[in-house]
Formats: C-alpha cells, structure tokens, sequence
C-alpha cells in the first residue's frame, strides 16, 4: 500500500536502522504525537507493555522533528495539537515519508476522516477507542508495511541541481550550500517533491507556514521571489522556479520537460 514512487534506489539504508516488524527481532519504534498528557501517557503504557519502543512528542513542530530525526516505523497522530495541526504534520511528513500513520480524531470530527486518508493517513480512529482496537489497528499496519521496503529512503531529494536533506535541514545549489529560513525551506521542499506539478499560493501556505491563517498570497509571492533570489535564480527566464501566472508556482528539473 505505501507509495513507492517516492523512492530513490541510489540511497542505501543502513540495515541496522531497518527495526520493522515486531515479533520478529526487532523493536518496531512507534512515534507518539498528541498534546493531551493523560492520554499520551496512557499511549505510552499501552504500547511498551505491548512491547514497542516509544517516542513521544506533545505538539506538531516537535512531533515532526523528532520524525525527521527518529525515522519511527510508526507514526500515531492526533489530529487537535497545538503549534501545527494533524492535518499539517503529515502533509509535511508525506513529503519526506512514507512511513504508516494512524491518526487520531476527536469524537465529532469524523467527517474528517475523509480528508485525513486523502491526506496520505494509513488508518483512523475516533476518541476515545478500545486499547484493542488500537493495538490491533497498529500491529496491522507494521505488518502491511514491514515488507522489507524502507518508508523513509526518499528522504534526500537530489536532481543534481538542487540537493536537499530535510533531516540535516541543508540545501545546496550545484554544490553550493545555501542558507535558508525555515519557512524557505520548506517552500522550496514542498516545489521540489511536487517537481513539474504547479501548486497554488494556498497549498503553498500550508506546506510552508506553521500557522496559515491570515496570511495573504502576497506573502506567498514575496517569499518565492526571495527564495529565487538566495538560490541565485533571479532571472525569472532561467529560475528553474517559474510563475504559473493565475495558477501559482512549479519547480522544474534540470532536463525536464515542462
Ligand atoms: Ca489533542
């Protein structure tokens, strides 16, 4: 089921990082990223005494830093956190991952479900649930996913052009590193994996901003012209960032067709 287009052959994983599957040998190492305490603690004890090794974070930005730094087998999402919602967290890390996650809903946001397999969930479950269910639901998908295939080798983008580590949270330009804010970073993370794809301003505002409310498109328009600017693509004949006019932005690679 996990998408394996993202996946670049000529980036070997460590076998020892290679934990799915438990029972097997190897702890599988799930992520837990909800904001409520007494669940989270409650999350925690239920999966150690099942046997899991636990990671915790308590709100989206820290839940996603710890993703990026921990490469878990699972990610157990809420969808209400603080900082960076649900929805937000695993765009972001659908970019970098294929990696399984079950999210999280509160009761009354079912409607939601919808938008979160769209969004690239694995599985769903509405508070508050059955442990059993919930342990069933996980050992389900490390199963679907364990089959050998690594969920986060496509980590690094790289065209030759542009070389991109979200881990590291480096970009260099023919060789040459640039220096990025955060939001830059992640604007130009969002254009490069969704090469020859033209985004609008607002799915940029989303992939790239941590709180998009009340931020207008031109901002949007601001920080792309930037962003040229630092990569050195100034010229808007030659930046491989082009404006789609009334559309919004794509990234084209080096030798690809438009
Ligand atoms: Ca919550």
């Amino acid at each position: 089921m996990p998408c394996m287009c993202r996946a670049r052959p000529g980036q070997p994983r460590l076998a020892t990082q290679a934990l799915g599957g438990h029972g097997g040998g190897g702890m599988s190492r799930l992520l837990v990223v909800e904001d409520d305490p007494d669940i989270a603690l409650a999350l925690r004890l239920l999966f150690s005494r099942a046997g899991y090794e636990v990671a915790q974070a308590g709100d989206g930005r820290t839940g996603l830093k710890e993703a990026y730094a921990e490469h878990p087998d699972l990610v157990v999402l809420d969808v209400g956190l603080p900082e960076m919602d649900g929805w937000q967290v695993l765009e972001r890390l659908r970019d970098v991952s294929d990696v399984p996650v079950l999210v999280l809903t509160a009761h009354g946001q079912e409607a939601e479900k919808v938008r979160g397999l769209r969004g690239g969930a694995d599985d769903y479950l509405t508070k508050p649930f059955a442990n059993n269910e919930l342990l069933a639901r996980v050992e389900a998908l490390l199963r679907r996913s364990s089959s050998g295939q690594n969920s986060w080798a496509s980590q690094v983008y790289d065209d030759g052009l542009v070389h991109l580590d979200p881990t590291k949270r480096r970009v260099y330009v023919k060789g040459d590193e640039k220096r990025l804010t955060p939001t830059e970073f992640r604007l130009l993370n969002a254009l490069v994996r969704h090469a020859g794809a033209v985004l609008s301003p607002n799915q940029l505002l989303t992939q790239a901003w941590d709180d998009p409310t009340g931020i207008g498109q031109e901002r949007v328009k601001f920080a792309v012209l930037r962003l040229r600017r630092k990569l050195g693509w100034s010229d808007p004949d030659e930046s491989p960032i082009e404006s789609v006019r009334g559309f919004g932005y794509r990234y084209r690679r080096p030798g690809g067709e438009s």
